[in-house]
């Protein structure tokens, strides 16, 4: 049998093959840069890379531990000391981190090699990663498409063998729908599952850290090393260590599979529908009982989320301010006018967009109507949540209503960009656990693009969630399936 090329191994494999020691991590690393050199160009994933950091941690890396000499890539939102941490913002240009986030810290300990910072929508407010400031980003599998976002980049270079693995956040879907819109693995841990402490915060109550990998296994191996209760960041509960790739191998019987009736709705793509549905049958095959579910406060996602994401932003982006990171306006005539120059020059469309509406939400006279009122909704989602979780093990539903569009398609129409989160926006609301894994494909403009399946966990249910995901995963070919780059 012809071995498969080094860069095209799961985590999984790639590790079993170090230990091994049928090559060293230095051998794996290059094999892989030469990847990114080969294809990167035209996908567009990576905006920097410290190759020389990277070979030296190589060379003297410790195979035996769990991540011994495996790169992670991760998004440009996640400090990793000495390197730009820019959230893909102009406001963030010459900006060096000071420090490791805790999940770095983590990744290190476990032996693996951050490698790379990878681009991603502004601030990780968008659907597409066409609101970075820096670069454009490619989907693997048609290269005019976009890779869905806001954490592209990290979905893109997992998709095209140009990472073992990345890093990305998700705080209404930027980890679930570009995983699914590139045809890769995406997890949405728990909130309070991973550390958020050196993540630049974008919506506090909603931000969580997961794994882009190949595989459910690798990102089950992923989250043994990221989770845990960390001191820095007092929203990370401290519950005892568990090993997430128990439950693998196991297949689906005597557990109940719930379709919300709210996500099979009238205006998905047919395709998607079909695929999913499809996806449904074999967890059926498996062994599950499906049922029918409601969560009958759903269509309020949007709109929720759209106030609370946006208060929380506005206040979280107030540190930007041209004094204390980054770039800062020139030629300033007093303090005032340096806050207001650096933050008009250095915040895209979007991110003032969202400062705007946020800050007009929590503004004395509209908190009560827009705030208040959007808090009190959340708690009816998470309800509905909650209640639908009595009856069943987990819910199985679309992870986009669409597959991957055209660069430039939406880019004018806010609103309609918005929509692309619909069935990923309730599980930050929640605070529930979530994965995308390959279900399909469809077939668009001579075009063959991924189709993601979305299961949705209990919260602090991952080992539970990551179960059913694999089993769904090992009888399909889809996580197979490479783009032609
Ligand atoms: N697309 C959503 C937004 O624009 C979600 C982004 C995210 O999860 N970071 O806010």
């Amino acid at each position: 049998m012809e071995r498969p090329a080094l860069h095209s191994l799961s985590l999984s494999a790639l590790q079993s093959a170090l230990r091994a020691g049928e090559f060293t991590a230095l051998e794996a690393l290059d094999s892989l840069e030469a990847r990114i050199a080969s294809v990167d160009p035209q996908v567009g994933g990576y905006l920097s890379r410290n190759l020389e950091k990277a070979r030296a941690e190589a060379a003297s890396a410790d195979v035996s531990l769990p991540l011994g000499g495996v790169p992670i890539a991760i998004k440009d939102v996640i400090n990793v000391r000495g390197e730009p941490c820019t959230a893909a913002s102009q406001i963030l240009q010459g900006y060096t981190a000071t420090y490791d986030a805790s999940v770095i810290r983590k990744l290190r300990a476990a032996g693996a090699i951050p490698f790379g910072r990878l681009n991603m929508d502004e601030f990780a407010m968008g659907s597409s990663t066409e609101n970075s400031s820096l670069q454009t980003t490619s989907n693997p599998w048609a290269l005019e498409r976009i890779p869905g976002g806001s954490s592209g980049g990290s979905a893109a270079v997992v998709a095209a063998d140009t990472a073992f693995a990345s890093l990305g956040s998700d705080t209404g879907g930027s980890i679930r729908q570009p995983a699914a819109l590139c045809g890769c693995v995406g997890l949405k841990p728990s909130y309070g599952r991973v550390s958020r402490f050196g993540l630049i915060a974008f919506a506090s109550s909603l931000d969580q850290i997961g794994p882009f990998t190949k595989t459910v296994e690798d990102s089950a191996r992923l989250l043994n090393v990221l989770s845990g209760k960390d001191p820095q960041d007092s929203t990370s509960l401290d519950l005892p260590a568990e090993d997430y790739t128990r439950l693998l191998g196991r297949d689906l019987k005597g557990l109940k599979l719930g379709m919300p009736k709210e996500y099979f709705i009238e205006g998905i793509d047919p395709q998607v529908d079909a695929a999913v549905r499809a996806a449904v049958r074999q967890c059926e095959s498996l062994g599950a009982e499906i049922v029918q579910v409601s969560l009958p406060h759903t269509e309020y996602a949007v709109a929720v989320y759209y106030i609370i994401a946006t208060a929380e932003a506005s206040a979280n982006l107030a540190r930007f301010d041209g004094v204390r990171y980054g770039r800062r306006a020139a030629d300033v005539k007093n303090l005032q006018d340096l806050y207001v120059r650096s933050r008009s020059e250095g915040f895209g469309e979007e991110v003032k967009r969202r400062i705007i509406l946020g800050t007009y939400v929590l503004s004395s006279g509209y908190y009560d109507a827009y705030y208040l009122r959007a808090q009190k909704v959340r708690t009816l989602i998470r309800r509905d949540f909650e209640r639908a979780f009595e009856g069943v093990d987990a819910l199985i539903c679309p992870t986009s209503p669409e597959v991957a569009f055209k660069r430039g398609e939406r880019s004018n129409d806010p609103l309609k960009m918005y929509l692309a989160d619909i069935f990923t926006i309730a599980a930050n609301l929640a605070g529930n656990c979530g994965i995308s894994v390959p279900c399909g494909f469809a077939q668009v403009d001579g075009a063959r693009l991924p189709v993601g399946l979305q299961l949705l966990g209990k919260s602090f249910d991952e080992a539970r969630l990551l179960q059913i995901a694999h089993a769904y995963e090992q009888s399909t070919p889809w996580h197979k399936e490479r783009p032609t780059l």
